[in-house]
């Protein structure tokens, strides 16, 4: 039997409804707050990820889906959304746009070649949103409030955004070279990724996940005390406003983001719902004033985050929240015989077209079962239709909420319709 690829999930019909009611919530929420969505591609060309998430990331380094196509070009199955984005940005010229700043969202499958644990999958549904075009602590607060809105709207509590500050570039390589010095000496004790990130990347020390209980770690100097007077002015700014904007948050500065077109505001949102597990994060971001031209593009600045709809997912099941299951059909037609199957065929071909949603029996079960089919289903009302009610060209038609029966023509499409859409 061939099985389902490690780390991937079906999403079974029986659960695709939670999955609708939060990408409709998403693009809800999104339109809110006036941002449109953007579709790119699931492959990129690898070197966009390479030079736009960062060689020495784990992303790049360990988690790509990566594969050559038939024209022997590298192909990358995409691991995140910011730069594709800002590729799209760059080429569609979007600098231009009447609208600026440029506000987009996505939604879309993500791939990384990860160890499977519980909340951590090989392919798994980001929703993001960036905000090209301006550098101003307000329009970060306005990503963060979205942000802060998107889990709120669903009812979680146990929500902790933690926030820092990593400063303009300027700030940054001043505390890069305080952290080589601390760090350096005892470099040997590190696991052996840090040992490389000393030299590559030495911020990313203080995100590793293997040494954060080192006591060098603990008490690596604070990239707070490095900020110059502009970065500092910022960030007060930008708590100024989630104060008054009524958004607890805490200031960790830990939270680094160690590439080097991140700049000022970092942020990640998570849960602290007992019994979510290991993984706690359900979104990551910040401001990169410096990936556009990076990737060759004009000297604008952006901000955004991303969050994976199956951490979301997660987060609702750790604190106890159900998403509403939908409505049933509007009407089941049981039938009595062969004769009755062919006629109700033709009936609820017409009410579909009418935009009523029915269903049928095609097993030719006896009525009974038929009942318990159309009570699995939900219907509202139901028909039996036998030889009788062929006969008279007139049914029945239960509502099954109140166990009252009205007659109706068979032929008057427009008269059911309307006893169905008045209960
Ligand atoms: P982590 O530290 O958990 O590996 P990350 O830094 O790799 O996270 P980002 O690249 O910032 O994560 O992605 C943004 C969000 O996407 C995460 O906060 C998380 O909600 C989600 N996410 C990341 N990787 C996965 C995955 N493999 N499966 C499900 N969700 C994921
Ligand atoms: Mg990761």
């Amino acid at each position: 039997m061939i099985q389902i690829p490690r780390g991937t999930q079906d999403i079974l019909p029986k659960d695709t409804y939670k999955w609708q009611y939060i990408e409709n919530r998403l693009h809800s929420i999104a339109q809110n707050y006036n941002y449109k969505e953007i579709r790119t591609p699931v492959f990129e060309s690898t070197e966009l990820f390479v030079r736009g998430v960062g060689g020495s990331t784990d992303i790049v380094n360990k988690e790509m889906y990566t594969f050559k196509d038939k024209g022997d070009r590298s192909m990358t199955l995409k691991p995140e959304g910011t730069a594709p984005v800002v590729r799209s940005y760059i080429e569609n010229k979007m600098q231009h746009d009447v609208n600026q700043p440029v506000k987009v969202y996505y939604q879309a499958p993500m791939f990384r070649y990860e160890r499977r644990q519980k909340g951590r999958y090989r392919q798994f549904v980001q929703f993001g949103i960036e905000a090209i075009g301006v550098e101003d602590p307000l329009i970060d607060v306005e990503v963060l409030s979205m942000l802060m809105h998107i889990y709120q709207s669903f009812g979680l509590r146990n929500l902790k955004l933690h926030i820092n500050s990593i400063g303009d570039q300027h700030s940054r390589a001043a505390y890069n070279q305080a952290l080589v010095d601390h760090f350096r000496p005892s470099i040997h004790e590190f696991c052996s990724d840090c040992q490389v990130r000393i030299d590559t990347n030495p911020m990313r020390i203080l995100d590793c996940k293997k040494d954060r209980d080192h006591p060098l770690v603990q008490n690596a100097p604070v990239i707070y005390d490095y900020l110059n007077d502009e970065s500092k002015a910022y960030f007060e700014e930008v708590k100024q406003n989630l104060d008054a904007l009524g958004i607890p948050y805490e200031v960790d500065y830990n939270l680094v983001r160690g590439l080097d077109y991140y700049t000022h505001t970092a942020f990640e949102l998570m849960s602290d719902a007992e019994g979510f597990g290991a993984i706690t994060t359900l979104c990551g971001g910040g401001r990169y004033n410096g990936l556009l031209e990076l990737l060759d593009g004009p000297s604008e600045t952006g901000i955004g985050f991303a969050l994976s709809i199956e951490r979301l997912l997660l987060a609702l099941e750790a604190e106890g929240i159900e998403l509403p299951e939908p409505e049933g059909i509007d009407l089941y037609i049981c039938t009595l015989d062969q004769s009755a199957s062919t006629a109700a065929g033709r009936l609820v071909h017409k009410l579909r077209t009418e935009g009523v949603s029915c269903d049928m029996d095609y097993k030719h079960r006896k009525l009974k079962a038929q009942m318990k089919d159309a009570d699995r289903k939900g219907a509202a009302h139901t028909i039996v239709i036998g030889e009788t009610e062929l006969a008279s060209g007139e049914a029945e038609l239960k509502n099954m909420a109140t166990g009252e029966s009205e007659k109706i023509s068979l032929e008057n499409i427009a008269e059911i319709r309307t006893i169905i859409e008045e209960k």
